[in-house]
């Protein structure tokens, strides 16, 4: 079984005190509004609908936290830099998504969902400096690389890892696409070493898709269905 597969739902929270108190091991999902984050964190889980995916950037405004089948949490972090949000929201996200990034004890890593045609906006950067204390890891996914040439791509990826280590920090980069599901065995061996777990069972879905068959995610270009109208 997948890593991220048979996900269930355990809390959304406005607020960092109402999060359940820390305990197994956290995954965090950042990323700006629109980048893809949900449609990625849903091909991850092998599921259309687990995070929502917006058609109206900057909605999802809450920290929605889901169990893995496996043990540990994935915390899916409301998405930034969109406009149109009242500045009273926008700083109250910011200083939300600090407070979490730097305190939150059960957090292992953060992936940071990007844009592959628009990576390392100025509010990318400052979740990686939150984040950069604590020592812990940062795996960046640039996602929609379907939109990207095949060179493009490439070199994008390029560019991202050169920028990340001149940073210093402890940080990775992967090219990612919801649609075309690639990356997805990648993001997870890297996802499960945070965790201690192991990333596939023999047989899984990622386990036949690292061995070459094409036809083993059941819901290839699905990106995710809207579930919810607003929150
Ligand atoms: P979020 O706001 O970061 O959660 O972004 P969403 O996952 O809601 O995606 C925003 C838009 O980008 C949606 O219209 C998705 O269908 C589209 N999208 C997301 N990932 C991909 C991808 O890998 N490839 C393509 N072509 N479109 C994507």
């Amino acid at each position: 079984m997948s890593l991220f597969r048979n996900a269930t739902y355990i809390a959304s929270a406005h607020r960092l005190q109402d999060l359940p108190l820390p305990g197994a091991p956290e995954i965090a999902f950042g990323g700006r509004s629109n980048a893809g984050k949900s449609s990625a964190i849903n091909a991850l889980a092998n599921h259309a609908r687990l995070a929502f995916v917006s058609k109206t950037p900057g909605r999802t405004q809450q920290i929605n936290l889901f169990r893995l089948a496996q043990g540990g949490i994935l915390a899916d972090l409301p998405g930034y830099g969109y406009a149109r949000v009242p500045e009273s929201l926008r700083r109250h996200w910011e200083a939300t998504l600090s407070d979490y990034l730097r305190t939150r004890k059960s957090l292992r890593g953060l992936a940071l969902v990007m844009d592959a045609r628009h990576p390392l906006t100025e509010r990318d950067e400052l979740m990686l400096e939150w984040f950069r204390p604590t020592g812990r890891p940062i795996h960046v996914l640039l996602t929609k690389s379907d939109k990207l040439s095949r060179s493009a791509a490439t070199a994008t990826l390029r560019r991202v890892r050169e920028r990340l280590a001149r940073r210093g920090g402890n940080y990775t980069a992967q090219l990612f696409s919801s649609l075309h599901r690639t990356g997805v065995a990648e993001a997870e061996e890297v996802f499960a070493g945070w965790l201690g777990l192991p990333a596939a069972v023999p047989g899984s879905a990622p386990e036949r898709q690292r061995n070459g068959d094409k036809k083993a995610p059941s819901q290839r270009g699905k990106l995710g269905a809207k579930r919810l109208k607003c929150d």
